[in-house]
C-alpha cells in the first residue's frame, strides 16, 4: 500500500489554492504499480458475484475497465452532463460552489443487476453518492464501491457507507 501511494503525485494549490490535488497519472503510467492498484481493487469482489463495473469519468474508467476485465463482467461508464449517445438519466449533485450532473444511458442496467461502483479517489462522496442513486434509480443494486484513494478528513466513506454501501479504498491522504 505504502509503495502505490507514493507512486501518487500531489500537486499542491491545483485546480485552485487550498487543493492538494492527488494525480494519479503518475500511477496509472507504474506497470508495476497500475497492475498491482488493479488486482488489489478486484481482490474483495473475487468470489461476490457481479454483472457490470459502473465506472465515473474519467479516472474511474481506466481503473474501472481493467477491474470489469478482471472480474469477466460488463462495464457501464456514467458520464458528465451531455455525453452519452443515448437516452439518458441524469442526477446533480452539490459542489462547492453550486452543482454538477451525471448521467447514464436509462437503459444501462437491468432490473436486479450487481453493480460495483469505482472511482480514482472519494473526497466528500457526493459524486459516488450521485452514482449510487443513478444506478438505484435504473433498478440496479450496488454492491459495493471502490476507490484507489481516500481522503478520510471529507468524509465521503461514511456518507457512502450511511448509504448501505461497503467501501473498499488502498491508500488514504490527510487534507483535501
Ligand atoms: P467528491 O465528489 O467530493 O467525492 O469528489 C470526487 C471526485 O473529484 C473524483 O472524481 C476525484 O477524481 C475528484 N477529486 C476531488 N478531490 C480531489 C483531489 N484532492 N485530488 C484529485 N481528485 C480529486
Amino acid at each position: 500500500m505504502s509503495d502505490l501511494k507514493k507512486l501518487v503525485r500531489t500537486i499542491p494549490d491545483y485546480p485552485k489554492p487550498g487543493i492538494m490535488f492527488r494525480d494519479v497519472t503518475t500511477l496509472f503510467g507504474d506497470a508495476q504499480g497500475f497492475k498491482a492498484a488493479i488486482a488489489q481493487l478486484t481482490e474483495p469482489y473475487r468470489t461476490e458475484p457481479i454483472d457490470a463495473v459502473a465506472g465515473i469519468e474519467a479516472r474511474g474508467f481506466i481503473l474501472g475497465g481493467a477491474i470489469a476485465d478482471r472480474l469477466g463482467c460488463g462495464f457501464i461508464p456514467i458520464r458528465k452532463k451531455g455525453k452519452l449517445p443515448w437516452k439518458a438519466i441524469g442526477q446533480d449533485y452539490e459542489l462547492e460552489y453550486g452543482t454538477d450532473t451525471i448521467e447514464i444511458h436509462e437503459d444501462a442496467i437491468k432490473e436486479g443487476e450487481r453493480i460495483l461502483v469505482v472511482d480514482d479517489l472519494i473526497a466528500t462522496g457526493g459524486t459516488a453518492e450521485a452514482a449510487i442513486k443513478l444506478i438505484r434509480r435504473t433498478r440496479g443494486e450496488v454492491v459495493g464501491a471502490a476507490f484507489a484513494i481516500d481522503l478520510p478528513e471529507l468524509g465521503g466513506r461514511s456518507k457512502i457507507e450511511a448509504l448501505n454501501v461497503r467501501c473498499h479504498v488502498l491508500m488514504a491522504f490527510e487534507g483535501h
